[in-house]
């Protein structure tokens, strides 16, 4: 793919979450990506909603941009996005990654940064869309492409301690 900020078509139209469950689960990208949606059954994305609504004011809260929800972007250029636990650190930082990637290039919005916030660890971590990460999202871009295009979901994980909380653990496991 180009580099140009000003490609004729914008990057395949992702959400964060997605580009997020790539990096934790392919099964789960894929489960998630054809509407077999569980997380309102999970109490661990409750906890992780209860995080969000308690940790920053209404006026703070989400931005739609396309089919992309972004938390929060203040009047700072940056996109913020707030975590309750730092363990899939790399999965997060591949999504605000994404964002910053779909507004350089659908959106044409440039020197743009990421901030994701960790409430409860009282952490930030502060995100650069440099060249080499742009090269890495986009492989990562690929592999969800190609995964979304079969009609069978790949195979679960080995039972790993990320399954107990993940929202499709009976479905995979019972
Ligand atoms: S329970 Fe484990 S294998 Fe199944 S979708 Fe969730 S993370 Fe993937």
């Amino acid at each position: 793919m180009s580099n140009d900020s000003t490609r004729e078509s914008p990057p395949s139209l992702f959400t964060g979450t997605q580009v997020n469950y790539s990096l934790v689960c392919p099964r789960k990208l894929w489960l998630f990506s054809k509407d077999l949606d569980m997380e309102h059954t999970s109490e661990y994305v409750e906890l992780g909603r209860f995080i969000h609504e308690s940790s920053f004011t209404r006026h703070e809260k989400e931005i739609l941009i396309d089919r992309i929800k972004i938390d929060f972007s203040g009047h700072d250029g940056i996109v913020h996005e707030i975590k309750k636990s730092d363990a899939v650190e790399e999965a997060h930082t591949f999504q605000v990654l994404y964002y910053l990637y779909y507004l350089k290039h659908a959106k044409g919005l440039e020197n743009i940064t990421g901030r994701i916030h960790y409430p409860k660890l009282r952490h930030t971590l502060d995100i650069e869309l440099t060249a080499e990460r742009e090269a890495q999202l986009e492989a990562i871009l690929a592999k969800i492409d190609a995964i979304l295009a079969s009609d069978q979901p790949p195979p679960r994980l080995e039972k790993i301690s990320f399954c107990k909380k993940c929202s499709y653990y009976e479905l995979c496991y019972s």
